[in-house]
């Protein structure tokens, strides 16, 4: 069995290269691949198994099928990443048939509040993540005087609160405004901006090894992004959906499927790429705001031009499709000099792990995993002391669900964990995510987060799994190879990347199965 070969530039069975990845290599094991999991848009896979988009399809038994990937080098270093950071189609447009909607984006807000089964829910934007002490004791407080006394971190790096009561709107509103958490109201809903997580914080011995003193700020992007975007009036267009990623260039945040992506570069320079266009443009990283917000403003003349309701660049049609060409113009009338950078290799980095590594000023740095990414307001104010006490006077919600506490000092950790919080990397919760499912949503097939509580200790591995109540697959992982669960009523079906679906696991067969599908012997983890 061989490993196959990586994109260009990368020599073919290069094992053991990279840092923080996952290479798959598989041998199929069926006759042909089973049907692939559709992801809501309508064309993912866990991982890009085979026909998913950018997958290498399994040709037959015995053979073998590429699942993970090198796909980016620098000097003496690959960097080892998966399907979903595979190079993507060259257009930016994915897309023949216009999006055609009847409705308007319903997408959940801080403002506009959603019925669910348990009550009402509220979804608070958190622009890079990024809290202070204050902001984060208004969300407990919130949760306890609203809601169900819990909060919940999304796939976006953003909080739910859940179990509103009916006509607490004008009261959240007034506690969120009164924290700084809702700066424009109109675009509250459009403050959707994730940033790497770990920007400047890695230090000698981090989990990302070596600290590169030339990666930029991309925190500070995305806050002085966020300043723009909420000034500018038309920009309360965008749907709920649209995501602007500020990535520090080591392709962590990059790799969730972002609409406009900001890729800082080395020597002060950054790329600005559109949807899943193959090229991009290359600029300052200073002006990587300005441009973000001018790629914003592309998309919704292109959605005006088009007639249609996309919500998100790959639903443009084709011959509204976002150019290079063009926005390099439109960055330059707007006195920002930028150049087409052709199809640059993009790295891909694994999501910061769970645990405590050195910072660069001589601190700890936290990664605290909340199981399922739900967390009670006591555990919730635990961190928020150690922020507060012992740390910075920051948290920064990451969109893997978990909470990074920068600069902490003291027995900071150890209250982190008599909480009931993780520190440890190789704790069950790892890569163990879920669904609302019952009783909070009413289109779940069964109580998804109780089942995937019973297995967790029994199910370990190195695949990331999602557990889902029905096939809309909310808030499943992105960028990455995983395993999909999902309910039927009377158990769950299984569908592994390369593998066979199998199309209802009963629940006393359920521990053995995903233990299998997440611990393949083909996976190995670097
Ligand atoms: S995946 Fe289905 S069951 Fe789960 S929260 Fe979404 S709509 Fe509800």
């Amino acid at each position: 069995m061989g490993w196959l070969v990586a994109p260009a530039g990368v020599a073919a069975g290069s094992e053991g290269v990279g840092r923080g990845g996952l290479w798959v290599r598989r041998r199929c094991r069926g006759s042909a691949p089973g049907p692939a999991p559709q992801t809501p848009a309508g064309g993912g896979v866990p991982g890009g198994g085979a026909g998913g988009a950018g997958g290498v399809a399994c040709a037959a038994a015995g053979t073998e099928s590429l699942v993970g990937v090198v796909t980016d080098t620098g000097p003496g270093v690959a960097i080892v990443g998966m399907l979903a950071a595979m190079p993507q189609p060259p257009s930016a447009a994915s897309r023949d048939e216009p999006v055609i909607r009847e409705r308007g984006d319903a997408c959940p807000g801080a403002l506009r509040l959603h019925a669910a089964d348990d009550g009402f829910l509220a979804r608070v934007r958190l622009p890079g993540g990024l809290l202070t002490v204050r902001q984060a004791e208004a969300l407990a407080l919130a949760a306890d005087r609203f809601g169900d006394g819990h909060l919940e971190l999304t796939s976006r790096g953003n909080v739910q609160l859940r179990g509103l009561a009916d006509g607490c709107g004008a009261g959240l509103a007034e506690l969120l405004d009164g924290a700084g958490l809702l700066p424009a109201p109109s675009h509250e809903r459009v403050r959707n901006i994730v940033a790497t997580p770990m920007s400047g914080l890695d230090g000698p011995d981090g989990p990302d090894g070596p600290r590169d003193p030339a990666r930029p700020d991309a925190l500070a992007w995305a806050m002085e992004f966020d300043r723009l975007l909420c000034a500018s009036p038309w920009a309360a267009a965008l749907s709920g959906r649209f995501l602007f990623a500020f990535d520090d260039g080591r392709g962590d945040v990059a790799s969730l499927g972002p609409d406009v992506t900001v890729l800082g570069r080395p020597e002060g320079r950054a790329l600005v790429r559109l949807g899943r266009a193959a090229d991009a443009v290359e600029l300052a990283g200073r002006d990587t705001p300005r441009a973000a917000l001018s790629a914003a403003r592309y998309f919704l003349d292109a959605v005006a031009a088009a007639g249609t309701q996309a919500w998100r660049v790959s639903e443009l049609p084709a011959e509204h499709a976002l150019e290079t060409a063009e926005f390099v113009r439109r960055l330059g009338a707007a006195g920002i000099a930028a150049t087409p950078a052709g199809a640059p290799r993009r790295p891909y980095a694994a999501p910061p792990r769970p645990g405590r590594s050195a910072g660069h000023d001589g601190r700890a740095t936290l990664c605290v995993l909340p199981p399922l990414g739900r967390l009670g307001s006591a555990q919730w104010r635990v961190l928020v002391r150690v922020a507060d006490e012992d740390g910075s006077g920051r948290l920064r919600v990451t969109p893997w669900r978990s909470v990074v506490l920068p600069s902490v000092g003291g027995n900071g950790a150890g209250r982190i964990e008599d909480a009931g919080l993780v520190l440890a990397p190789d704790s069950p919760w790892q890569s163990v995510t879920a669904c609302t499912g019952r009783p909070g949503c009413a289109k779940s097939r069964a109580d998804v987060r109780a089942d995937a509580r019973a297995v967790a200790d029994l199910a370990r591995g190195p695949l990331p799994v999602h557990w889902s109540g029905c096939e809309r697959r909310c808030g499943h992982p992105r960028g990455t190879a995983w395993v999909d669960l999902v309910a039927t009523g009377s158990g769950y079906r299984l569908a592994a990347p390369g593998r066979p679906v199998r199309d209802d696991v009963r629940p006393s067969e359920l521990a053995a199965a995903l233990a299998d599908a997440r611990t393949d012997p083909d996976v190995v983890k670097k």
